[in-house]
């Protein structure tokens, strides 16, 4: 139900998922500077909220494209008590990806120049990262934001409760206009990557630069893991189109009203003009007469709620 993103001269958004390192390494890299436009225009995000959502969404891309299946789903949660309060974006098996934002328009502050500081923007608290594969439990993960910055973040999250260590490189450029370029990157180094795979990288990343420049510079996102992972190689593994995407419906509305429980849905039956629901994630709206509302609590069995 999302709004069509607007045709420019833009390529599209773009996630490679590769390994290097004769398999010790499994890399990502994505292009995200559509995906983050859309969130921010959805949103109505000020510049540091749409750093740091751009950078979850760009980050939760990579996570879920270990996803086997559809409705498979990677869910990142921030609970913070910077100005933002807190973001929640979810990542689907298909590349599409979905965020919503406690307060999208907060003050702009710069670390340097021309370098948004996201940290103060997030603040200190807390990123739960769940992995629904539908089969069993989700598997649920929770740390201590380090720095806000999200990249380093995500990187503790899969260091602490993955037991994976990684690079995480996120970057969203701001100019006048809005986001101009977006994207990043991530590394896992896998049980067989040894001293000298680190070692390798550890070189390479003396002379990597930032992931705004990189972007600005016109890199793909397999230039990108080209000129990270170097004497490393790179074999690539899949090429996918990512994008912002919502799959709200009007019955999910209607579950997520049920949800609300009967003493709720009761109050809400009594308004003649019925109701109307926003998705925190796309801002569609649903509308529900009275008679819907009532149909709908009809069918909750008594005593539930
Ligand atoms: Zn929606």
């Amino acid at each position: 139900m999302c709004d069509a993103i607007m045709p420019d001269n833009e390529p599209d958004d773009l996630i490679i998922r590769a390994t290097a390192f004769d398999d010790a390494v499994r890399a990502f890299a994505c292009r995200t500077t559509r995906t983050c436009r859309e969130a921010a225009r959805l949103h109505g995000l000020s510049p540091s909220a749409a750093a740091a959502m751009g950078r979850l969404l760009s980050g939760v891309l990579m996570l879920a494209q270990d996803l086997d299946k559809p409705g498979d789903t990677v869910t990142a949660v921030i609970q913070s008590d910077g100005p933002i309060q807190g973001m929640t974006v979810i990542g689907e098996h298909d590349a599409t990806v979905r965020g919503s934002i406690l307060e999208p328009v907060v003050e702009t502050r710069y670390k340097a120049r021309g370098k948004l500081d996201v940290g103060s923007a997030v603040g200190k608290g807390t990123l739960t990262v769940i992995r629904d594969q539908q089969l069993k439990e989700p598997y649920v993960g929770r740390i201590a934001l380090v720095s806000g910055e999200i990249a380093e973040d995500l990187a503790s999250y899969l260091a602490i409760s993955e037991q994976i260590p990684s690079l995480v490189s996120l970057g969203v450029k701001m100019t006048r206009e809005g986001i101009s370029h977006a994207g990043g990157l991530m590394l896992q180094l896998l049980p067989d990557a040894d001293e000298t795979v680190i070692q390798a990288l550890e070189r390479q990343l003396e002379t990597f630069p930032d992931m705004t420049t990189l972007l600005e510079s016109g890199a793909t996102p397999e230039e990108m893991l080209r000129l990270l992972t170097g004497p490393g190689g790179l074999d690539i593994h899949s090429q996918t189109r990512c994008a912002y995407a919502c799959h709200c419906n009007r019955e999910r509305m209607a579950r997520n009203l049920i949800a609300m429980g009967q003493d709720e849905i009761n109050q809400l039956a009594e308004d003649p003009d019925g109701i109307e629901l926003q998705c925190h994630f796309c801002a569609s709206r649903y509308v529900f007469s009275q008679a819907d509302v009532r149909q709908l609590l009809a069918a909750i069995p008594a005593g539930d709620g």
